[in-house]
């Protein structure tokens, strides 16, 4: 997707602080961060919403998980973070590619607003 600013953090277009880079995903720090740690995972495959994930991505949308968590361990808050899927405008979502939020080292409240 020419004009999806996450493919083009995939492609090396844009430029991206990078934690984790394999054949399926990339793990990059979020540019406004919302606590002391936050990264994003995502997959390369353009998908622009887990409303849009179909069956044939589950192996990929669980790799997101477990990098997460290992990503998470690696940078000291592998025991209290929240991830976070937003889905849909109205939901938060402002970058249509597909992204897990990771965010530690602060308390969290709940619900999210
Ligand atoms: P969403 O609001 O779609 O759930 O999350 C998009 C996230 O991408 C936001 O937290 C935002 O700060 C982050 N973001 C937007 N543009 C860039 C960018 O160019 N580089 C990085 N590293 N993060 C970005
Ligand atoms: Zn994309």
């Amino acid at each position: 997707m020419s004009d999806c600013l996450f493919c083009k953090i995939v492609n090396g277009d844009i430029p991206a602080s990078k934690l984790y880079e394999d054949d399926d995903v990339i793990a990059f720090w979020d540019i406004a961060p919302q606590a002391p740690k936050h990264f994003l995972v995502i997959p390369k495959k353009h998908i622009s919403g887990l409303n849009k994930a179909e069956e044939a991505d589950q192996q990929l949308l669980g790799k997101l998980m477990t990098v997460a968590a290992r990503l998470a361990k690696e940078e000291g808050i592998g025991d209290n973070f929240r991830t976070v899927v937003n889905t849909g405008e109205e939901a938060g979502q402002t970058v249509f590619h597909i992204h897990m939020h990771i965010l530690g080292g602060r308390s969290m409240q709940w619900p999210p607003g």
